[in-house]
């Protein structure tokens, strides 16, 4: 495709040729002047594969920095791919947010910048700025397709779930619906950070990418389950879209269900200082108002528990991890039928 290139100047540059066909391995490279390193580089991991024509596919992993299981997926296909198995171009990204990838941390300990909420960047802004600037300015525009690998992270455990990035443009909306479907999780959930526009996802959308994500688990670990469903379900959209044969498609499950997060009502917040006591599994299906966690002060014994409640009807898709809770914190999160 050419599409025209930014007018924002930047100082970052690629090590990989995307124009070339084959398989290369390299690094988005950032500038990066810090104490100790007058003239160097973050070096952001980029593989390129690329063979025949097709559509161009970037893969997103470690956006969040404690979330494994769809960095690890990517990184298995750059090393075990051959570029004669595809059609088309794969823009491969294990560990966007390098920084807090390699310290397991959600945000980057250089800047202190969630990468999710730095779209459209600042090419002259800090280093996650001039990372997600450099993807919106540089990348996108090369692209057809955009999946973002996400999990719960440390904070949140969430069902194993393809993620639905909503659009006002109704053909790309539906264009999303079937790329997340095609992925095959479990669950496929419509989630759009309540309209938040600084997400990689929807500025992929705004680019016209067709755009889907993924919430694999979480609770800072790696699961077994979720990474098998990452492994199989980023094959299974690279069928949908093209670029591998449907030779290697695998047969469908019957049992996907499509879920909404039904806006701020989604989310149960802890109100007091305290120890978050969940009433009920993941996958309980829950009602608006009835008790959904206790928030002990264990360091009161005089002080009762504080009830929380649910606001609204549906399953329970996403819990906290950390027992301790401040006034604020996400404890609970409830996704109800889509439509
Ligand atoms: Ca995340």
């Amino acid at each position: 495709m050419s599409k025209p290139a930014s007018t924002r100047s930047s100082s970052a540059f690629l090590s990989v040729d995307l124009d070339r066909m084959g398989k290369q391995v390299g690094f988005l490279m950032i500038p990066h002047s810090p104490d100790d390193d007058a003239w160097g580089v973050t070096r952001v991991p980029v593989a390129v594969i690329a063979n025949g024509t097709g559509p161009t596919v970037i893969l997103e992993g470690g956006n969040h920095g404690d979330e494994y299981e769809g960095p690890i997926a990517i990184c298995e296909l750059i090393r075990e791919l051959d570029p004669g198995e595809i059609q088309g171009r794969l823009i491969l990204m294990p560990a966007n947010n390098v920084h807090a990838v390699m310290a397991g941390k959600r945000v980057s300990p250089v800047d202190g910048v969630n990468f999710n909420r730095a779209f459209p960047g600042d090419p002259h802004g800090t280093v996650t700025q001039q990372t997600t600037a450099f993807i919106v300015d540089q990348l996108y525009p090369e692209a057809d397709a955009f999946l973002d690998l996400h999990s719960g992270g440390s904070s949140l455990d969430i069902l194993p779930s393809a993620i639905i990035q909503p659009s006002e443009d109704s053909t790309l909306r539906q264009q999303n619906i079937l790329a997340a479907q095609a992925f095959d999780a479990p669950l496929t959930v419509v989630i759009d950070n309540l309209g938040d526009p600084r997400t990689a996802t929807a500025a992929a959308c705004r680019a016209g990418l067709i755009t889907m994500g993924t919430e694999l688990g979480g609770g800072g670990t790696v699961s077994v389950s979720a990474l098998e469903i990452a492994r199989r379900g980023i094959r299974n959209v690279l069928v949908h879209l093209g670029v591998l044969s449907t030779e290697t498609a695998v047969e469908p499950r019957r049992d996907q269900r499509i879920l909404s997060l039904p806006g701020t009502d989604a989310y149960v917040f802890a109100t007091v200082d305290g120890i978050f006591e969940p009433l009920h599994r993941h996958g309980h299906e829950v009602r608006a108002g009835e008790p959904a966690g206790r928030i002990h002060c264990t360091w009161d014994p005089s002080r009762p528990p504080e009830e929380v409640h649910y606001q609204s009807d549906g399953m329970l898709y996403g819990r906290r991890q950390p027992g301790r809770v401040k006034p604020g914190n996400c404890c609970l999160v409830v996704a109800k039928p889509y439509g």
